[in-house]
């Protein structure tokens, strides 16, 4: 380590959960976002300034106005020159901390291209929009022995959960598809805040940092919600895995198939 990265890493060293050593395990780290927008731009804020040695971002889409409103990593700049999310991104994560790696595709992930896109590295970020895209997260997650961490925001109202295969029921267990009724609720149909977003990533990007450092034993067991304009926060007890679950239990993947 350098001693510029000494000094930048200083509060992580006196951190008794990261330390010196815990920060060369950040190093080495690779992860994967998926979706560069607001939660996912908040997760890839969090992972570079923390030092994640290589941050994959995946995102299609060129940076709007109406982004700017949470979205945290970019400019009006970035908007007008209708530069892509992915690109955008790395040119200011590079600016915040340039000892990392940042790899940049301009994609969207599908069954097609998911395993390409989503193995290599330790850990998957989810910074979609749309359950299909978690569904096909989770079934390279598992295929694949990666951990990845679902976080979600709409309106004030957020959720979060680390899921670690073979230790925790997997996002197909929990919501089977078959029992999901009617369209999800979107940001682009009731919007969203800039604080529910900042919150769930937050969180998000602890329980990443508890996976890269290999601490189990502070990972949370209960998935986390929150609706901050209430101002209520709470766990929901998650149920076992299910034996006929098609993707952990099955492994017929059917998302990725
Ligand atoms: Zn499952």
């Amino acid at each position: 380590m350098t001693p510029e990265e000494t000094l930048r890493y200083s509060r992580h060293f006196l951190f008794r959960h990261i330390g010196r050593k815990g920060q060369l395990q950040l190093k080495d780290s690779r992860v994967a976002i998926v979706g560069a927008g607001a939660i996912g731009s908040m997760l890839a804020n969090h992972m570079a300034r923390s030092g994640v040695g290589y941050i994959r971002l995946i995102d299609a889409d060129q940076v709007e106005t109406s982004n700017l409103q949470r979205q945290v990593l970019y400019t009006e700049a970035d908007a007008e020159a209708h530069l892509e999310k992915a690109v955008a991104a790395k040119t200011h994560l590079l600016a915040i901390n340039h000892h990392i790696e940042v790899d940049p595709r301009v994609a969207r992930i599908t069954s097609d291209n998911a395993e390409e896109n989503l193995t290599g590295v330790d850990l998957i970020l989810d910074g979609t929009d749309n359950l299909e895209a978690r569904f096909i997260i989770n079934d390279v997650a598992v295929k694949n022995g990666i951990p990845w961490v679902y976080a979600a925001a709409v309106g004030s109202r957020g959720m979060m959960f680390p899921f670690i295969p073979g230790r925790s029921p997997c996002f197909h267990c929990l919501f089977p598809p078959s029992q999901m009724e009617g369209p999800a609720e979107s940001c682009d149909a009731v919007g969203v805040i800039s604080p529910a977003v900042a919150v769930v990533a937050s969180l998000a990007a602890t329980e990443a940092m508890k996976i890269l450092l290999g601490d189990e034993e502070h990972l949370i067991r209960h998935l986390r919600h929150l609706d901050l304009w209430r101002g209520e926060f709470g766990e929901l007890k998650l149920g076992k895995a299910r034996a006929n679950c098609p993707t952990c239990g099955l492994h017929e993947y059917p998302f990725i198939a």
